[in-house]
């Protein structure tokens, strides 16, 4: 018989682990060149020189978002049968009657065209439209180019956190791939020990890295709240992190609903809501008027002394 057979949440749990480190190989260059907080460094070294070095690693990132899509398709297909994946001749399996066990790891499974075939024929899932299908054969070229070593890497970084990306939201559905980064840092052993709540609030560094390298009107597609809209400090966040260790300065906060008289403020990052009040900052340089409940302006973090 043929043992130890893979199924479908195996897969994913790989798939997601692929996806998820090439998501991060990306991150930690750019949270690296973040660390520069110098004006000289900056204006010296432009981010596409810093991406240019790191080709090495755009080039291994596309390797393991192209792993991650085949492992999702190796799973979808394991859901009907993880036997529909064997290469192996039929005639050859190990499964008559008092014929030799045989672990699945050690068998061929299928890849390329045929994975996507078998794909197409049994996904239920999610709907195998001709995009999915140009967007699968496009990242195996792009894979391709990067294993074939040709000295320039064809993808650059933004066109590479785009596909990463798309890939998550097609497969896994919108938003998961920021509560799958959450998670995955959340399980980290040594998640914690720092700061717990510090710690867990550091997520925003992934929101401005997309801001940063896609920009915020494409960065909307991989999202479900609408981040296009005039963003606020979130009061929960910019305490916990100034109190303790910094001074944040990313607005992720945004009008719920997005109206001149809400008062009521979600953030996207910790996804908490604050209740604000409407009306204009004292400060004359300030054209805010969404004040939280301390009576600080969400818009320039000053306090409304009367
Ligand atoms: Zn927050
Ligand atoms: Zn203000």
């Amino acid at each position: 018989m043929i043992i130890n057979l893979p199924t479908y949440d195996d897969f994913e749990k790989v798939s997601k682990e692929c996806l998820i480190q090439a998501f991060n190989l990306l991150f930690k260059v750019y949270d690296n060149y973040e660390e520069y907080d110098d004006d000289i460094v900056r204006g010296e070294v432009p981010m596409d020189d810093v991406w240019e070095y790191n080709s090495g690693t755009l080039r291994t990132s596309t390797i393991l978002l192209h792993q991650g899509i085949e492992t999702y398709m190796k799973g979808i297909v394991a859901k009907t049968s993880p036997f529909l994946l064997l290469e192996q001749k039929r005639s050859d399996w190990p499964t008559l009657p008092d014929s030799i066990d045989k672990d699945y790891d050690t068998l061929f499974t299928i890849a390329g065209e045929n994975l996507l075939n078998t794909f197409c024929a049994v996904c239920t899932d999610i709907t195998p439209t001709t995009e999915l299908v140009t967007f699968i054969e496009k990242v195996r070229q792009k894979r391709n180019k990067a294993i074939h070593g040709a000295s320039k890497i064809s993808s650059s970084a933004k066109a590479l956190i785009h596909d990463i990306l798309q890939a998550y939201t097609y497969f896994f559905g919108i938003d998961k791939w920021f509560d799958d980064l959450k998670n995955y840092n959340y399980e980290n052993p040594l998640f914690g020990y720092f700061d717990w709540e510090f710690e867990n609030l550091m997520s925003y560094k992934y929101l401005d890295f997309l801001k940063s390298t896609i920009g915020i009107k494409k960065f909307k597609n991989y999202i479900s709240y609408d981040v296009t809209a005039r963003s606020y400090f979130c009061p929960s966040c910019k305490n916990e992190i100034d109190d303790k260790y910094g001074n944040l300065q990313s607005k992720w906060a945004f009008l719920k609903p997005n109206s001149p008289d809400s008062t009521n403020v979600y953030c996207v990052n910790c996804q908490h809501e604050n209740t604000v009040e409407r009306k204009d900052c004292v400060h004359e340089e300030c054209l805010g008027n969404v004040i939280d409940e301390e009576g600080v302006c969400l818009t320039c973090y000053e306090y409304q002394e009367e």
